[in-house]
C-alpha cells in the first residue's frame, strides 16, 4: 500500500470536534487506498502552559524532566486521536516517541533525529492496522531518556516519518490554507503560493515564520520529500495549499517571495573594544561556549584614536534571541573578568525585531537591499543592523514598528500580485 503523512498542527486538535474533523480526512486517505502514518500536536495552548508550569518551578530547571512534561501534551491527542479512528471503523493505534522507538540526540529541548527503524509499524500495517497514529515532537535519548525537537517540532516528526517510510506525501495540516507571501495575522494581502522552492522555505522558516519548523524543511530537501501545507478546517483535495518543492519545478516566481519576521531579538554592543586581531574570536567564543544562537553581527571599522584608549577601538554588536540575553551577559562578563577582553559599556536592546525578505530571484536581481531600505526609509523606519545572504536580507529595527515594517516591504515588493 502506498503510505500518506498527515501531520495536524495544535489548532487542528484543540478540542474533540477538532480531532474528529482531522480523522475524517484521514479516513479519507484510508479510503482512496493509503495506508496512513498521522502526526499530532498537543491540542492548542497546551505546550505553552506545559512550558510555563515547568519554568514555575524555577530558573535552573533539569532540562530532561522539562522534555518529560513538555511532551505529554501530544500523548494526550495521540491516544484520542487513535480512539476516535476506531469509533469510525478504521483499525488504528497510537505510538508515543520512545514505542516507536523515535532514536534522537541527547540534546534536551533540541534534539535531532537520527533513526526511525520501520519494523514494528511496518509489521503492524501487514497485520491489517490502516492507520498509526505517532505522538509528535518527541522521541528517546541513547540514554533512554525522553526528548523532545524544539518547539514546533512536530513537522519534522512528519518529515522525518515521511523519509523513513518513503511516503508518497507529506501534508501539512494547519489553520492556514498554505505558505503565504507573509503571515496572513499581519497584512490581508498576504497571497497564498501554490509553490514555494525548499530554499526559500528553509530561510523563511529560519528568519521566523513558523508555519513550518526549519528542520523539518531541511530533512524534506535532503530526503526529497513532497512536502505540502493546507488547512484542515477546508474541503481539500490534491491540488489544495502549497507545495515545498525544488526550484525546477516553479515555473515562475518574483524576485522576492515572502517577508519573514521574528519579534523576540535582542542587539547587545560591546562598546569601545580594542581593533586588534583576535577580539572578534575573543568574544564569540564564549558566547558559542555558552550556547547562545548570535545572529547578526556588526563591527565598526575604527579609523582613528579615541581619548583614554592606546590603540584603535571599536563597537562591536551583535543580535541573539531575546530569552539568552541573560546568559550572553554572563558569557561577556565572565571574559571582561578573566582579562580576555575589554570594553568601556555593554549596551542591552530588548527592543527589538528582525524583517527579512526572501527570494531565489535575489541571485540574479540587484537592487533589491536599495528598493528594501527606501520602503523602510519611507516610513521613517531607521535600520539598526543589516546583514545579507545569497537569498535574503535582514534589518534589525525597533520592535514597535515590525508590523509597519512587514507590511511596507510586502507592498513595495507588490507581493499581493503574483509574477
Ligand atoms: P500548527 O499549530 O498547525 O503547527 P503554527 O501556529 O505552528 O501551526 O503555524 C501556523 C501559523 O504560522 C499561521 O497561523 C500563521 O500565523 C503563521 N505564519 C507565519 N508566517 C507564515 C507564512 N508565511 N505563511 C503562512 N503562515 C504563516
Ligand atoms: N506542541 C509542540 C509545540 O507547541 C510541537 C508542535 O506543535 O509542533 O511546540
Ligand atoms: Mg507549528
Amino acid at each position: 500500500m502506498p503510505i500518506l503523512v498527515m501531520k495536524f498542527g495544535g489548532t487542528s486538535v484543540a478540542d474533540l470536534d477538532r480531532i474528529r474533523n482531522a480523522a475524517e480526512k484521514v479516513r479519507a486517505e484510508v479510503q482512496r487506498g493509503y495506508d496512513v502514518i498521522v502526526i499530532v500536536s498537543a491540542m492548542a495552548g497546551k505546550t505553552n502552559e506545559l512550558v510555563g508550569w515547568v519554568e514555575s518551578t524555577g530558573p535552573f530547571f533539569d532540562a530532561r524532566e522539562y522534555d518529560a512534561v513538555v511532551s505529554s501534551g501530544e500523548n494526550v491527542t495521540a491516544g484520542l486521536m487513535s480512539l476516535t479512528l476506531q469509533e469510525m471503523s478504521v483499525p488504528a493505534r497510537s505510538w508515543q516517541g520512545w514505542q516507536v522507538p523515535l532514536l534522537t540526540t541527547s540534546a534536551h529541548g533540541a534534539a535531532r533525529i537520527e533513526d526511525i527503524p520501520r519494523e514494528h509499524i511496518d509489521q503492524k500495517f501487514a497485520e491489517g492496522m490502516k492507520v498509526a497514529v505517532i505522538a509528535g515532537f518527541q522521541g528517546i535519548s541513547p540514554e533512554g531518556r525522553i526528548t523532545t525537537l524544539g518547539r514546533g517540532g512536530s513537522d519534522t516528526t512528519a518529515v522525518a516519518f515521511a523519509a523513513a517510510f518513503a511516503a508518497e506525501r507529506c501534508d501539512i495540516y494547519t489553520d492556514v490554507d498554505g505558505v503565504y507571501t507573509t503571515d496572513p495575522r499581519i497584512t490581508h494581502k498576504a497571497r497564498r503560493l501554490e509553490r514555494i522552492a525548499f530554499e526559500e522555505m528553509l530561510e523563511l522558516a529560519s528568519l521566523g515564520a513558523k508555519v513550518l519548523q526549519t528542520r523539518s524543511v531541511e530533512l524534506a530537501m535532503r530526503y526529497k520529500v513532497r512536502l505540502r501545507v493546507l488547512s484542515s478546517f477546508e474541503e481539500t483535495d490534491e491540488t489544495s495549499g502549497t507545495l515545498v518543492c525544488d526550484e525546477e519545478e516553479i515555473m515562475e516566481s518574483n524576485v522576492v517571495s515572502g517577508v519573514a519576521y521574528s519579534r523576540d531579538e535582542a542587539k547587545m554592543t560591546l562598546v569601545t573594544v580594542e581593533d586588534r586581531p583576535g577580539i572578534a574570536a575573543a568574544i564569540f567564543g564564549p558566547l558559542a561556549d555558552a550556547g547562545v544562537n548570535v545572529d547578526m553581527i556588526v563591527q565598526n571599522i575604527s579609523e582613528k584614536d579615541y581619548e583614554g584608549h592606546s590603540g584603535a577601538v571599536t563597537d562591536m554588536t551583535f543580535s541573539c534571541p531575546m530569552n539568552q540575553v541573560a546568559t550572553a551577559r554572563r558569557a561577556v562578563e565572565e571574559a571582561r573578568n578573566a582579562g580576555r577582553i575589554q570594553y568601556d559599556d555593554l549596551v542591552v536592546d530588548t527592543e527589538v525585531a528582525k524583517v527579512s525578505v526572501v527570494g531565489i530571484g535575489m541571485r540574479s536581481h540587484a537592487g533589491v537591499a536599495a528598493r528594501m531600505f527606501a520602503a523602510l526609509r519611507d516610513e521613517n523606519i531607521n535600520i539598526k543592523v543589516i546583514s545579507t545572504s545569497e537569498i535574503k536580507i535582514s534589518v534589525l529595527i525597533d520592535r514597535k514598528y515590525m508590523e509597519l515594517a512587514v507590511q511596507a516591504l510586502h507592498d513595495a515588493f507588490e507581493l499581493e500580485k503574483s509574477a
